[in-house]
Parts: structure tokens; sequence; C-alpha cells
């Protein structure tokens, strides 16, 4: 008897949905992947497209979701999740995270599906406590620019745990803290594409503010090992996953010039509304139940992804 499972991921198409579509196809299961590709690309599966495991639906999840035939996890991924685009895309955003989320929910209902929640360190907002443990509960400003995507994802933890609770449903719920590697897009707008980018073309690296902003970078095999690992545990309630190696941003920029030989210069741009002073994951819980912690330093996924940048310029 095969043990084939067969996994719905929404966003299937963007980056860490299209690294999720790898691993379970490289595990022999059945992947259907739906994107309604506004910020997610086709080149970033394309590799999958002739697999007979892999199928693609292009579909917006804020809108009814049909599939037929059975599923067993849902990994729900699809949201715009960069600054820029979530400011480019306001209301698919908040649209995304409440409607979408609760037509997946919906789906896993009917299929008996166990659901996973990406959620994300945004709900912490501009937090108080750093680093921030699950039990935090935030500081975010509902009507602020980044409100659209912060309160559709704190929306969306809420009516996970409402499944949960009230329906049995079987579910999941990470929150990914910053994140990087292969198929982030030139255009995405986050620090490390931006300044990789600005680096390969000659251009200034544009540090928001004083830089001395902290996040720490998780590389994207890490991360979707740890979510995998939560996949299969029994654990309900939220869990942090990313890398706590806190740094400032202008340590980031000074990083990713060395490791070019780049000659740019830094220049400095204005704070965007409501930017986050410092961020760094608690990860005691994810490294006691899921005996997870991340594995790949910050030089090594960078140049993995420098290399992608390059590869994607030719
Ligand atoms: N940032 C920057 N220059 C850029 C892009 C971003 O200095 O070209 C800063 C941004 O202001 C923030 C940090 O880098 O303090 C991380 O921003 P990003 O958009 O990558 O993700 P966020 O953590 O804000 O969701």
């Amino acid at each position: 008897m095969s043990n084939a499972k067969r996994v719905l991921i929404t966003g299937g198409a963007g980056f860490i949905g299209s690294h999720l579509c790898d691993l379970f196809l490289a595990k022999d299961h059945r992947v259907i992947c739906m994107d309604n590709l506004i910020t997610g690309k086709i080149e970033n599966i394309r590799h999958h497209l002739k697999n007979k495991n892999f199928k693609f639906v292009k579909h917006n999840v804020s809108e009814y979701i049909d599939v037929r035939g059975k599923i067993d996890y849902i990994l729900h991924f699809a949201s715009p999740a960069s600054p820029i685009d979530y400011l480019k895309y306001p209301i698919p955003t908040l649209k995304v995270g409440s409607l979408g989320t609760h037509n997946a929910l919906g789906l896993a209902m009917a299929k008996g599906a166990r659901f996973l929640l990406a959620s994300t360190s945004e709900v912490y907002g501009d937090p108080l406590v750093n680093p921030q443990p699950e039990s935090y509960w935030g500081n975010v400003n509902p009507v602020g620019p980044r409100g659209v995507y912060d309160e559709a994802k704190r929306f969306a933890e809420a009516i996970t745990m409402a499944y949960h609770r009230y329906h049995k449903l079987d579910t999941r719920i990470v929150r990914i803290f910053n994140t990087y590697g292969e198929r982030m897009r030139e255009e995405d707008g986050r620090a490390i594409p931006n300044f990789i980018s600005q680096a390969l073309n000659d251009r200034p690296i544009t540090v928001y503010g004083s830089g001395k902003q902290t996040r720490s970078f998780c590389y994207v095999s890490d991360l979707v090992d740890g979510l995998y690992k939560l996949l299969m545990s029994k654990e309900n309630d939220p869990t942090n996953i990313g890398n706590p190696n806190e740094m400032s941003l202008l340590a980031l920029a000074g990083t990713i010039i060395k490791l070019m030989g780049s000659k740019s210069k830094i220049v400095y741009r204005p704070l965007p509304v409501d930017d986050p002073k410092v961020r760094r994951p608690n990860i005691a819980k994810a490294r006691k139940i899921l005996k997870w912690e991340p594995k790949i330093r910050l030089e090594e996924g960078l140049s993995k992804t420098i290399e992608y940048f390059k590869s994607i310029k030719e």
C-alpha cells in the first residue's frame, strides 16, 4: 500500500510555497499547487509541470475552492507577504487572510484534511518584548499601512483556532519570521533581494531609517524543514519558526557588500511607517517539541541566494 498523501498548497507558486511543492514531491506525495499568480510565478514551479504527481490550478482562494478527490493536508500559504506587495494589494491581502482562510478551512473540514496556516512574526507588530515568544500578544497598529497584513494574519489565526476548538479540525499554525533564499523576486522589495540586486547592478544599497533596526534571517531550507516537522507534530497552538541570529540592517548590508565584493555605497532612505524596530524569534518551543533549529549560517544561505540572483540575471 502506498503511503502517498495528497497535499493542497495554496500560494504554491510563491517563494515559500514553491519550496514546499519541492519538499512534498521529493517525498513522493501528490501536490496540488493553487495560486492566482499575483505575486507567485510559474517560473518557480515550471520544473514540476510535467510531473504526474503535480497539478497546478490557477485560482484565487478568496473565492470558493473546488477540489475533487481526497486531500490529506492543506498548507495555506497564499498571501502577498512583502511590505511593498501588501501595500500595493491591501484589499486582496485582507481578503486572502480572512475569506481565503475561511474557504481553505471549509475545504479541510469537507475533506477531513489536516490544516497548516502560514502566519507571521508580523502578528507581534512593533514588539515591546524581544525576542518574541509565542505567548506575547503583540503591539500592532490595526489602522496603519501594515495593518492590512498583520490583522489579516491575526484574524487567520483566530479563525483557525475557532475551527480547531469548535469543529475539532486538526490544525497547525506557524509564525514565520524573516526568511530568504532562492525564488525571491528581484522586485520583491524586501531587504535581502533588494540589497543583492542593487549590488549586482552596481546601484546604491538602500538602507531605510538609521539601519539600526534589527531582523533575524532564516534560510528557506531550514524554514521548510521546520514547517514539515510542525505539520507532523501534534501541536495546535502557534509555533515560531525562524532563525534567532539577530542583526541590524546596516550589518546585513555590510555582509552582503562584503560577500559580493561590491563597490555599491550605502544610501539612507526614510523608514517605512510602523517598521518594527526589533525582531527575533524565541524558538525554545520549536527546539523542544519539534527538535528543530536552523542549521544554515547566514553567509552560506546568502551565497546560495546571490548565485540564484546571478542566474536569473543571465
Ligand atoms: N529595509 C531596508 N532597505 C530595503 C528594504 C528593507 O533597510 O531596501 C529594511 C526595512 O525597513 C526593515 C527591514 O529592512 O526594517 C526588513 O524589511 P523587509 O521588507 O525585508 O521585511 P519586514 O521584516 O519589514 O517584513
